[in-house]
Parts: C-alpha cells; sequence; structure tokens
C-alpha cells in the first residue's frame, strides 16, 4: 500500500510560516499565481504578503484554474488578465506539491511563453520577468518535468519540504476533517515514539 502522509491546516500554516522570510526577504514576489485547487490555500496564507500593491486582483493572487482533462486545458491564462501586467514582474507561483514536475514545468514554460511575447510587444527595453515557485511539499523522486536550471541556482524554486514518494494527504481533500486530524496526530505520535 502507499504510505501516506497527512497534513493538518496547522501544519500547511507552519510551513508558510516558515518558508516565508526567505520568500519576502530573496525572491520578493510582486504577483503570486497560484495552481488550480492545492495551490490557492498556500498562496493565500498571510505569511506571504506582498510588499507592493498588486496590479492585478484584489488581493494580489491570480487564482489559475487547473483541470487535469486535456493538457491545453491546465491554464487559463486568460485568467491573468492582460499579460502586459506580468513583464517585468516577480511572479511566484504556488502550487501544493511537486510530484512528477509536469503540471509546474507546463506552467512556467506556457507563463514564459506568453510573457516573452508580451514582452516583445512592448519594445526592446521592457525589463525581464522572474519567475519563482513555492511548494509546500517536493517529493523527491525522478521527475517528468523539468525548470530553469537559474531557477533553483539563484534560491527561486522553494519547496517547505522534501518528502520521500508518499501520498500526501491535504486537509481540503478531507471528506472528514476530524478523522484527518487524528490521523496526523497517530502518525505524529508513533513517529516520536522510542
Ligand atoms: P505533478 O505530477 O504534475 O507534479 O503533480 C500534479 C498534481 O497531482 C499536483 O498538483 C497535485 O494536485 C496532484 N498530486 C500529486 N501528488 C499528490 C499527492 O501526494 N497528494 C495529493 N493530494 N495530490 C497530489
Amino acid at each position: 500500500m502507499v504510505e501516506k502522509l497527512y497534513v493538518t491546516y496547522n501544519d500547511v500554516h507552519r510551513l508558510c510560516q516558515e518558508s516565508a522570510p526567505h520568500i519576502l526577504e530573496q525572491i520578493q514576489p510582486q504577483l503570486m499565481i497560484a495552481i488550480g485547487g492545492g495551490g490557492f490555500i498556500p498562496a493565500r496564507h498571510r505569511p506571504l504578503p506582498l510588499r507592493e500593491p498588486p496590479s492585478l486582483g484584489p488581493d494580489n493572487v491570480v487564482e489559475v484554474p487547473g483541470t487535469k482533462v486535456t493538457r491545453t486545458q491546465w491554464l487559463d491564462l486568460s485568467a491573468l488578465g492582460q499579460m502586459e501586467n506580468l513583464v517585468g514582474k516577480n511572479i511566484l507561483i504556488v502550487d501544493e506539491v511537486d510530484d512528477t514536475r509536469t503540471t509546474l514545468d507546463y506552467a512556467v514554460k506556457e507563463l514564459e511563453k506568453d510573457v516573452e511575447a508580451a514582452r516583445q510587444r512592448m519594445g526592446p527595453d521592457a525589463p525581464q520577468t522572474k519567475f519563482s515557485i513555492f511548494v509546500l511539499h517536493n517529493k523527491d523522486k525522478p521527475k517528468k518535468g523539468t525548470l530553469p536550471t537559474d531557477m533553483q541556482a539563484e534560491g527561486r524554486y522553494v519547496a517547505a519540504r522534501t518528502v520521500k514518494d508518499v501520498w500526501i494527504c491535504y486537509p481540503w481533500e478531507a471528506i472528514d476533517i476530524e478523522d484527518h486530524d487524528r490521523l496526523a496526530a497517530e502518525a505524529l505520535a508513533a513517529k516520536n515514539s522510542p
């Protein structure tokens, strides 16, 4: 059976809080893009406030609906509004988990392509956009997708935790949250018992 890791809302809170100093000091995001479902809650977390007023959206988070139906429907980039708004910004892409990396690979490549096209339209002096990534969990396993090498080298890929190839149960997916929290507490107690 696949090993399960139960993550509580408090765990998510702590992981965001822990990662916030690096994100705020080193990455200094001006805009966050949350990838469908799992990225919404960490992206809305208070320890990840943005310092500059948003140019998009009422609360600095652009929610990109993601579906797994077909590859072309994964990202609805029209939700971001004018691509010109993204040119020259520090943009943080937020998702809950980096598993095979397929989603993040696709998100970064599509965004880079569209933002670069907008930048070209704006003229030769238009500034470059910098993409960064924040995930709660990265699974330590062979990845199908790739990310730009400079992103990792420059500390623009942040995973609050790197875990084995387990199945992570997030609280927002729980049918019975009390049961979910009990399983998380039991796993923690078992881990801490001598
Ligand atoms: P990818 O394989 O593209 O990195 O991940 C695709 C998506 O699969 C993730 O955004 C997430 O929604 C889902 N996923 C992958 N692994 C897990 C996991 O361990 N737990 C949960 N709840 N979702 C996962």
